[in-house]
């Protein structure tokens, strides 16, 4: 799926309403140190539904929110939005029946995160699957920051092989199964507690 358009309000160093068209080809960001080129790929990462505040290079989630300036006061809430190209049907069924997806992600200080895909809302896990199926997501290799292959060349195999995974867009089956083990374990527990009723009553 083509990335399209990126925007941000109130996203760190992004105070104003801020697009970045995304074209096809070669996009490339340049600026003077701390303008605000890693704030940008960060707001990509994020709205893919990164949960660690630390790859965020921030303390907790809140740090992503506009934190004030000189002249600005913080800011209470912080929305990314992407525009996605959906016109092959690539996306999951639940979001597969337009040809354009816009997923947004908004926080409030002190009141965490939600996510909506074309205005509806959606959890944090099905926007995070529906970038791993594109095998893209805020872990993704398509992601490359400073200091990364470095730490690809030292990886131990069994991370390495996370890599070779999510490059093959199966990480998102992992998800999967994890999520059907589990719904699986609740409906033997449930099995159980019948049988056990059951008994009772003979
Ligand atoms: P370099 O070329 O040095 O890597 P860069 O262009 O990638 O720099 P960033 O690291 O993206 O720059 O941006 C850093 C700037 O973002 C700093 O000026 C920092 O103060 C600002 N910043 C980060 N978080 C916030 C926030 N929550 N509120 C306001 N400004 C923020």
């Amino acid at each position: 799926m083509q990335f399209k358009k990126l925007h941000l309000s109130g996203f760190k160093s992004f105070v104003d309403p801020t697009d970045l068209l995304i074209e096809r080809g070669m996009t490339g960001v340049v600026g003077p140190n701390g303008c605000g080129k890693s704030n940008l790929v960060e707001a990509l990462r994020w709205v893919m539904g990164e949960t660690s505040a630390k790859k965020m290079r921030g303390s907790e989630m809140d740090d992503v929110i506009f934190a004030g300036s000189s002249t600005r006061p913080a800011r209470n809430v912080a929305e990314v939005s992407l525009h996605l190209d959906n016109r092959e049907r690539k996306a999951p069924a639940m979001f597969n029946d337009s040809d354009e997806l816009e997923v947004i992600r908004r926080i409030t200080r002190g009141g965490g995160s939600n996510y909506r895909v074309n205005g509806k809302d959606v959890r944090a896990r099905d926007v995070q699957l529906l970038f791993a199926d594109a095998s893209s997501g805020a872990h993704s290799t398509a992601l490359v920051s400073q200091g990364r292959i470095g730490e690809i060349i030292n990886a131990k195999p069994t991370n390495r092989r996370a890599i070779l995974e999510e490059a093959a867009g199966i990480t998102g089956l992992h998800s999967r199964r994890h999520e059907a083990e589990l719904r699986l374990r609740a409906a033997e527990t449930n099995l159980e507690r019948l049988d056990d009723v059951i008994v009772t009553l003979e």
